[in-house]
This record gives C-alpha cells, structure tokens and sequence, in this order.
C-alpha cells in the first residue's frame, strides 16, 4: 500500500521498517524447515487518521500477489457486514487494516492458508498499535486477532467469544473491541447456524461504522 500524504513521520518510519522486514525469510522461528517459502510482501494499512482497526488473519494468495488487503471473496462479504463500498474500505481516513501476520504464510498439505506467521505480532503489533492512538473501534476478525486483542478476556472458543460481543464492546484499555468470525466462505455454515450474527451483532456493527466513518 502507498502512504497517503497526511501520516505523520512516526507512522511513515514504521511502515517503512515493515516494508523491509525479512524475518520469516531468512531468520524463521524453528530454523529452516518453517522458512517462508517466497519473498515477504507485507500488506498493511496504518493510518493515523483512521478511527476503525480491521485486525485480520493473514494475507491469502490473491492479496500477497495484487498487495491490496480483503481484495476477495472474504473482503466482499466484510464490505457487505460494514455496508461500506470498495472506495470507503479503501480509504485510510476511515479504516486502518493490521492482520495478524502481514505476509502470505503459504499453504499447508491438505492445500488450506497455513495460519499467520508466529513472527509477526510479537514483532510488529505492539508497535502498530501505539502508532495509531485515536483508534476507536477494533474488529477483531477470526481467532487470531481475538486471542491478541482480546486476550484473557475472550471466551474458550471463537464462537462463544463472538456470542460475547456485548460485552467486549464494553472495551480493553478503553477501545471497545468487536469479535466478529473469518468472512471467509469457509464459514457460510457457521453463519446458517448462528442467525443471532446477523440479527444482533450487523446491525450494530453497522450503526458504528457509519458513526465513526462519517
Ligand atoms: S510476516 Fe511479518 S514478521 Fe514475517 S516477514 Fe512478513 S512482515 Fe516480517
């Protein structure tokens, strides 16, 4: 992602730092056989303008190889949860996007995206987050990012944590946090068997974003 002309110099710094990172690459944590088996290409939004995080999991295939984040099927069906079009996604005013692990991680044997990059948050996140103070809302999307932004306080499992999200909306360090599952196509089953996602939870999903985007 290009810089937008507006950032200040702490987060121009960092998202320079990021774009030269080749920890999975060429020191990976476990040695050579965990190696990242391409060139890194972080893709990640900072903004210091944003109000909304969109903390996902990783990259998948066609994000590492177009460099745009949720540009697939699982960004049209989280444009659709947020009701917001491409341009609006797009746009660092409105939404910062930070995954878990900023770099495609590769498949595993049975062809699935292997998880984020173990690497990546303990190198990363803490810094990303400091250099975005006035976010206001943080979707943490599938289990990853709940687990991080969550902590202790989310639930035993990612759909009892999304069940929860009345109370997490309440916040961690006076962000409220709003657990939501992978829009992945994977998860249209899971979608079917909890309805109270789409009744309770997008609605008031909604009713953020357009507060906080406006
Ligand atoms: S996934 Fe993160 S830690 Fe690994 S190379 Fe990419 S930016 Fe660096």
């Amino acid at each position: 992602m290009t810089a937008a002309a507006a950032d200040g110099p702490g987060i121009e710094a960092l998202r320079q730092a990021i774009a030269r990172c080749r920890i999975c690459r060429d020191a990976p944590q476990g040695g050579d056989a965990f190696r990242l088996p391409h060139e890194p290409r972080p893709v990640v939004v900072l903004s210091d303008r944003a109000r909304i995080l969109i903390a996902g999991q990783a990259p998948g295939l066609r994000v590492h190889e177009t460099g745009l984040p949720f540009n697939d099927a699982s960004g049209d069906r989280l444009r659709d949860w947020l009701q917001v079009s491409r341009e609006e996604f797009y746009d660092p005013d409105r939404f910062a996007i930070v995954p878990m692990g900023f770099c495609f991680p590769g498949y595993d044997a049975a062809g699935s995206d292997l998880p984020p990059r173990r690497e990546c948050a303990p190198q990363w996140r803490a810094a990303a987050m400091a250099a975005m103070p006035q976010i206001r809302l943080v979707l943490a999307v599938g289990q990853y990012a709940q687990a991080w932004h969550l902590g202790a306080q989310r639930e035993r499992s990612m759909t009892e944590t999304v069940l929860a999200w009345r109370r997490h909306l309440e916040g961690v360090a006076g962000v409220p946090v709003l657990p939501l599952p992978h829009p992945s196509w994977r998860n249209s089953g899971w979608l079917k068997r909890n309805p109270w996602f789409e009744d309770e939870l997008l609605p008031e999903l909604r009713k953020r974003v357009k507060t906080l985007t406006g």
